[in-house]
């Protein structure tokens, strides 16, 4: 009988923030696995990936798999260097990433090995690595499609749409929703009043593209990090209030939206009363849709 699930090993953005009060919905970053029987597609490298490679190691079946990363921060790489598959000679990992090249990617991901930062290089990583090239048209692991799209977020980030088995998963670990329309709201009084016309069209643009990238997946891994009053602090910091991120997957008609990234300062405590607004907006919208929090080692079925 065959087994396709998702797995969250990191949920946490920015930072790891190993808090007992926070330890509910978990302490490490961004790192997600898919998997279809033997085979693996991990969404980032964040502190998550340490446990996933710990667990890789004790399993005899599988040796190979595909790392795809939304961007470098370090809150997505950081567990890179603690990956005890890269270290072994029986896997073969492939990594993808934003780059023009092969090599620009493989040079952001071993950058961080340098010294002074790290005491060992990537050359001491055994596993046959493989660093795939940017592609026009979609990339493919075993029965994973794997398609990318640009995102809001300082620097080029990917999102990645996948689609296996008949389902389809989007995940979107940092991006902020309408920043366009927030940042116009703000300065609007600095523009002609021809100009408004102009703006409006770019908003809508904006808002077309975003819901169109996520458009009736069934699961939306994304980006919910901030209260409206944290998000009205950090703005055009690139990653979303929980009120937008809501709006926009019911507008995109996703049936279920994982709250991910939250915020590091954040204990299990305040991300569920973000979790109950959130069900408070579905209800109020009357819409159908889950909503649960991404939480560190929770398992969903594909
Ligand atoms: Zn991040
Ligand atoms: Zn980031």
């Amino acid at each position: 009988m065959s087994e396709a699930y998702l797995r969250f090993w990191g949920v946490r953005g920015s930072y790891a923030a190993p808090h007992d009060t926070h330890l509910g919905v978990g302490g490490n970053t961004s790192c997600v696995e898919l998997r279809w029987d033997d085979t693996l597609l991990v969404c980032d490298g964040g502190t998550g990936i340490i446990s996933l490679g710990e667990e890789l190691m004790q399993d005899a079946g599988i040796n190979e798999m595909m790392v795809v990363f939304t961007h470098y921060h370090w809150d997505h790489i950081c567990g890179l260097p603690f990956f005890q598959p890269a270290f072994s000679p029986a896997w073969r990992i492939k990594f993808f990433g934003p780059g023009d090249t092969a090599a620009d990617i493989e040079k952001r991901l071993s950058d961080q090995m340098k010294a002074p930062y790290f005491p060992v290089e990537t050359e001491t990583w055994m596993a046959d690595i493989q660093y795939v090239a940017p592609h026009t048209g979609g990339l493919r692991h075993g029965p994973f499609e794997i398609r990318h799209f640009n995102v809001h977020h300082p620097g080029v980030t990917y999102g990645y749409r996948i689609r296996v088995r008949d389902k389809t998963v989007v995940y979107v670990s940092d991006n902020e929703v309408q920043f366009l329309k927030g940042s116009i709201a703000k300065r609007i009084h600095e523009f002609e009043e021809d100009e408004h016309e102009l703006l409006e069209r770019m908003v809508s643009e904006q808002r077309t593209a975003e819901v169109g990238a996520i458009e009736n997946v069934d699961i939306l891994i994304h980006d919910a990090q901030y209260t409206p009053h944290d998000y009205n602090k950090k703005r055009g910091w690139g990653h979303s209030c929980y009120v937008d991120t809501v709006h926009l997957a019911i507008d995109a008609g996703v049936r279920c939206l994982y709250l991910y990234h939250h915020d590091p300062t954040y204990n299990d405590d305040q991300v569920a009363a973000i979790h109950r607004d959130c069900l408070q907006i579905i209800r109020e919208r009357k819409s159908d849709m889950e909503c649960l929090i991404g939480r560190e080692g929770m398992k969903v079925p594909l």
